[in-house]
């Protein structure tokens, strides 16, 4: 490997979400000298990860199959839907290890700033399995900021005619979370959005 590729290496891993120069430099010298351990398996696994991946056909998340591996185990309740924006929201919500029913992910949020219209989004998608599924329950899990709250009202109202459970994941405090800290935006939803003992 020349110079300029370790050069090239260090400046594609600082393009890396949360790793900057100086962390790429220090990830990159750590692989050159794990070469045979790191270096080659970290490679070939990039390689094959990138040939193989890509949207599940049915909730549009990522993996190496066309129906992911959520949408194929028999063990999950496949009459319930999670809505997310993205991947990152369904890895979050699966690393609770709590919900067992399947996702849909939207690839974004509708917003007019942006220029991202419901054609955009996999909104028509998650009509036509409503439609077609035996959906009895649609959780949005979209984020707490205008953008989500629309996507989920604009979608509710698509929604209206089919008989369907429609929640939300409740808006409040963190775990651990002092009142005195929070805004006021986050304590009144969490006053909204209160719950009986
Ligand atoms: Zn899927």
């Amino acid at each position: 490997m020349s110079k300029n590729n370790i050069e090239k290496l260090i400046y594609l891993f600082s393009k890396i979400p949360g790793l900057g120069p100086r962390s790429s430099r220090r990830a990159v010298l750590y692989l050159l000298k794990n070469k045979e351990t790191m270096m080659f398996s970290l490679a070939e696994l990039i390689k094959n990860t990138a040939e193989s991946v890509k949207n599940c056909i049915n909730c549009y998340n990522i993996d190496s199959s066309s129906i992911c591996s959520i949408c194929s185990d028999k063990n999950r309740e496949s009459n319930i839907i999670c809505v997310v924006e993205s991947v990152a929201d369904l890895w979050a919500i699966e690393r609770g290890k709590i919900y067992k029913g399947t996702y849909h992910v939207l690839g974004g949020v509708l917003s007019a700033i942006d220029n991202i219209a419901p054609q955009d989004l996999n909104i028509d998608q998650l009509i036509e399995r409503v439609k077609n599924q035996k959906i009895t329950e649609i959780i949005f899990a979209t984020n707490a900021n205008i953008e989500g709250q629309t996507t989920a009202f604009y979608i509710t109202e698509k929604l209206k005619d089919y008989d369907v459970k429609i929640s939300q994941l409740a808006h409040g405090i963190p775990i651990g979370g002092e009142l005195d800290y929070l805004d006021e935006g986050t304590l009144n939803a969490a006053l909204k959005s209160r719950h009986l003992f």
